[in-house]
């Protein structure tokens, strides 16, 4: 099929037509950059300002300690779960805002062995489920805890979503798997694989790290059972801002995770000598919080309860159906391969090619206002966020990455930063 060319006034008459546009008033973001890597750091909401500053001003400067209470900084970590839950398919009390992603994938990977190791028809399996491709923090964590816990568990990886099928067997304690693959933005079909995980007996537990705020989520509805995931990345909570961790509700009496701290205690206030978990989804939690950095998590939360994620998905679709029938149209004669699925179904929010020389094309579209990030190997990877992003930008981005390959503007010889 040959496609019609589009041009950059069919995209300007698209923007027109947004019923999202008006939401990018909502951000700060600087005059001449085209931001496409929102799937690593969000943009700002330009109300976190006005949010830090009463934060630090009147939260803690004069209130001081009674802001646990009267602030609500005691609870803020389920107040947002709650405001969080909708957004992931998931019920009241099932989600709450702490820690790191990483470390919250310990918590919760521990628990869902231990949940095995608990049931006695369950109890002899060793085998953990996941992708060779997952982001590297999933696979260091898993296996710390495997050798830590020196109870024999391996991580079986496949190298193909068709071979995970297979692989969760009746060995199988658990399949911990990324929804979206941060490379490729391939998306896992959730409900299939975690009703698979159930036939064969095993737990399905969910990074959503490329998915929270990216593509419409059903946990529940797919009956997963357990998720993690960033707030820093679609959901716009600031750098480093706290992550997620869900626990739905047929769950919560079986989950005990290793890291029991005061917070996750039913009477934290007791102060008592031993441990006794909170009934709830308060038993994932670990210790007191960056209470600055989490506020802030509720600015961009604010922004998506003006919307719903099926705008948010509609949108996404048509930004990178775009993006790639653009970057086909008018770099087709470069050697760039399209990594991410054409297929709706299988795509998530960003698009990834590759190229020989993709780091160094990648620094010449930074240097020239396009934001992008590059992944080894040889991959440009381009996050579309449907709350900021036109198709104006799309249209210009595709432009200037056309101009860069036309005259070789980019050099091959480019040092590589710490963070590409
Ligand atoms: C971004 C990302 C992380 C980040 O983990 P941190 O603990 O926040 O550094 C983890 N897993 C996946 C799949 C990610 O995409």
């Amino acid at each position: 099929m040959k496609a019609t060319m589009i041009s950059r006034h069919d995209c300007s008459a698209r923007d027109l037509d947004d019923p999202l546009a008006p939401l990018r008033q909502q951000f700060d973001l600087p005059q001449g950059v085209i931001y496409l890597d929102g799937n690593s750091l969000g943009a700002r909401p330009k109300a976190a300002l006005a949010r830090a500053q009463h934060v630090i001003m009147a939260e803690w400067g004069t209130d001081l300690i009674r802001s646990w209470n009267t602030a609500g900084w005691f609870d803020l970590p389920k107040r947002l779960g709650d405001r969080l839950a909708p957004l992931l398919g998931a019920g009241t009390g099932e989600v709450v805002i702490t820690d790191t992603t990483s470390v919250n994938l310990f918590k919760a990977l521990a628990a869902a062995l231990q949940m095995q190791a608990s049931d006695p028809a369950q109890a002899a399996r060793r085998i953990i489920v996941s992708e060779r491709s997952n982001f590297p923090t999933d696979l260091y964590m898993a296996q710390g805890l495997a050798a830590w816990l020196d109870r024999g568990y391996q991580l079986r990886l496949v190298d193909s979503p068709d071979e995970l099928a297979q692989a969760i067997d009746a060995d199988c304690a658990v399949a911990m798997l990324t929804h979206v693959n941060y490379r490729t933005g391939y998306q896992h079909d959730m409900a299939a694989i975690s009703s698979h995980c159930h036939a064969q007996g095993a737990l399905a537990l969910w990074d959503l790290a490329h998915s929270a705020g990216a593509v419409p989520l059903d946990l529940n509805g797919a009956g997963a059972d357990l998720a993690v995931g960033c707030t820093y990345k679609y959901l716009n909570g600031g750098p480093g801002s706290p992550a997620f961790i869900w626990v739905p509700e047929k769950h919560q009496a079986r989950f005990r995770q290793p890291l029991s701290g005061w917070w996750g205690h039913a009477t934290p206030f007791a102060m008592e000598p031993g441990f006794a978990p909170a009934d709830g989804i308060a038993r994932a939690l670990c210790g007191t919080q960056p209470i600055l950095s989490l506020a802030l998590v509720e600015c961009g939360l604010d922004i998506f309860a003006q919307t719903s994620m099926e705008a948010i998905r509609r949108k996404s679709l048509a930004l990178t159906d775009l993006f790639i029938a653009l970057v086909e149209q008018r770099c087709a004669s470069h050697p760039l391969g399209l990594v991410t699925p054409r297929g709706h179904a299988r795509r998530g929010s960003q698009v990834s090619f590759t190229h020989p020389h993709g780091y160094a094309v990648m620094q010449a579209l930074i240097a020239r206002g396009v934001i992008g990030d590059y992944r080894e190997p040889a991959i440009m990877r381009f996050g579309f966020t449907p709350l900021y992003t036109s198709f104006a930008d799309v249209w210009d981005a595709v432009e200037i990455l056309r101009d860069i390959l036309d005259t070789l503007a980019y050099d091959i010889a480019a040092k590589r930063d710490a963070v590409t």
